[in-house]
């Protein structure tokens, strides 16, 4: 076959179509949504395997176990903090354990380039007790993704790839290896996967039971490689990910290069771990993330009398993404000469809505009807809107996590705020936004949504969204809003008087009121012209 330039991302998607696919699943969230782009372009033009966008990542999880319950290979994808929406099925699918290879690729996101905070998935992976591949390079997202589904069937779990921004969104060569066929229909008759006590107890105890087996598995893996220096034993280095590429930037090749432990799995090798403590006198870790490694390396039996250095210790940043030029430090080499090759400096561009952008227009009408309140709060959520936190418009007060907006403005609402104003995007109120305005509705608490219906899922490139339009519309009264609260705006700046005059009778309406904001996306709008 012939090699192929690609993602990191797509490196994942291929090796999955490559492994038999038959169905995946994801919601956009960067540095992920490459993953599903790649999929959705190759099942419309090779109509073998089903990929689609999800409402949210929990659904995603559950449409992608469905596909394994029924003995077919599925792939989930979804960025790190999707994880803590899809925690529940996946932690509870390890104790039910998958038929057909259920995969699913989290893509963390260390230095928060697009997220708010930069948790290390590999924790989901020890605490659901399951098994994670993690790829230095591209070819190896590939080969991983597509071994992770022989893996899967193998063990009887789900199986995480875990990526990077770094290696999400770079490109290299991929050699690809010929299509597998897809699993067929093989139901799990006689398989416990009601969780019921008596089930879990007993399904639990499986689970234990097989720690032994994927121990076995990491410790084979061909993907971690020890390379002993049994001439100089002072410096060992234990690098996983792409963490070990920017160890290898550091030496030159064919030259000499201390003792080197490559971790491609997770459960950790032990095996291979000890051996490289045994022939060390320190052992230096370098990872991507939190000091993961390092802090397992610390409880393990056999790492006491040796020196171990890595994050804890200050010998690399606990926060942010490592680089080559961070590496060399920590191994104690002269920092890289500097090259100047003419002068690239850049206008600076720091992240602001697009000029024309609808939610502008929505911001300065709330900004104009809040000034005449004393106290008022706006709890804000995840979307392009999030920038309304920036000058000129400094109109939104919090935003925590996906759907938290309605939530956080019921609860300020009830500790006395007055206006308590959440503010959400359309897919982000599908996503999950829906529930706590139900609970909202049930209690008819005093406060004012605005869903700001752009028609897309803009932040992550124009992913279609499920909640805009009529349909929006029909949500909003089926949860149990009182339609004469549910007021619909279009945020131009010749409407600017009249949104005054609507958002402030909905904000002294004493009671649960909804204003959806409906404008398109400017940047998809113009899509759909140039198209
Ligand atoms: S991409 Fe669309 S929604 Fe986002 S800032 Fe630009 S115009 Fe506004």
């Amino acid at each position: 076959m012939k090699q192929e330039v690609l993602l990191g991302d797509e490196a994942v998607a291929l090796g999955a179509i490559h492994a038999g696919l038959s169905g995946g699943y994801s919601y956009p969230g960067t540095p992920a949504s490459e993953i599903m782009e790649f999929l959705i372009k190759h099942a419309e033009r090779r109509k073998k395997f089903k990929a689609s966008w999800s409402v949210n990542e929990k659904v995603a999880y559950e449409e992608a176990l469905g596909i394994s319950y029924s003995g077919k290979r599925a792939l989930v994808s979804m960025k790190h903090v999707g994880l803590n929406v899809a925690a529940d099925p996946f932690i509870n699918s390890a104790i039910t354990g998958a038929n057909g290879g259920l995969v699913v690729v989290v893509a963390d996101d260390p230095s928060m380039h697009s997220s708010q905070n930069e948790q290390d998935s590999r924790y989901y992976v020890q605490f659901a007790q399951v098994f994670c591949f993690e790829p230095s390079n591209h070819q190896e997202a590939y080969n991983m993704t597509r071994e992770a589904f022989d893996v899967s069937e193998k063990l009887g779990i789900p199986v995480m790839v875990r990526m990077v921004t770094r290696l999400s969104h770079s490109r290299s060569r991929v050699l690809p290896r010929p299509s597998r066929k897809q699993n067929s229909l093989r139901l799990g008759v006689g398989k416990d996967w009601t969780l019921l006590p008596v089930n879990a107890r007993r399904r639990f105890k499986i689970l234990l039971e097989k720690q032994s087996e994927l121990l076995k598995v990491s410790n084979e893996s061909r993907f971690n490689s020890l390379r002993l220096d049994k001439g100089d034993p002072s410096l060992g280095i234990i690098a996983s990910g792409i963490a070990y590429n920017y160890v290898l930037e550091n030496y030159e090749k064919g030259k000499s290069f201390p003792s080197i432990l490559k971790i491609s799995t997770y459960p950790l090798p032990e095996g291979l771990i000890l051996e490289l403590v045994n022939n060390v006198e320190t052992v230096l870790v370098v990872e991507e993330g939190y000091p993961f490694i390092e802090k397992s390396l610390k409880g393990m039996c056999g790492i006491r009398g040796k020196s171990l250095i890595g994050k804890l210790g200050g010998h690399l940043p606990l926060t942010g993404e490592l680089s080559p030029e961070i590496v060399r430090q920590a191994l104690n080499m002269k920092p890289t000469e500097k090259r100047t090759i003419g002068d690239f400096s850049l206008p600076p561009r720091p992240p602001q809505l697009c000029a024309g952008c609808p939610h502008a227009d929505t911001y300065k009408v709330l900004n104009k009807v809040l000034e005449s309140y004393s106290q008022s709060n706006v709890f804000s959520d995840i979307g392009c809107y999030t920038l309304g936190a920036l000058p000129p418009y400094n109109a939104i007060h919090s935003c925590v996590c996906m759907g938290a907006s309605i939530g956080m403005a019921k609860g300020g609402s009830e500790a006395g705020i007055h206006p308590s104003v959440a503010v959400i995007g359309d897919s982000t109120f599908a996503h999950s936004g829906l529930t706590p305005l139900l609970d909202a509705a049930v209690s008819n608490t005093n406060m004012t949504v605005i869903i700001l219906d752009n028609s897309t899922v803009a932040m992550t490139g124009g992913q279609p969204t499920y909640a805009s339009g009529d349909g929006l519309l029909r949500m909003i009264e089926g949860v149990g809003v009182d339609r004469e609260h549910i007021r619909v705006v279009e945020p131009l700046p010749k409407n600017f008087e009249n949104n005054v005059r609507i958002l402030k009778e909905e904000i002294d309406y004493q009671g649960l009121s909804v204003i959806v904001a409906v404008r398109e996306c400017i940047q998809e709008a113009r899509k759909k012209k140039r198209s």
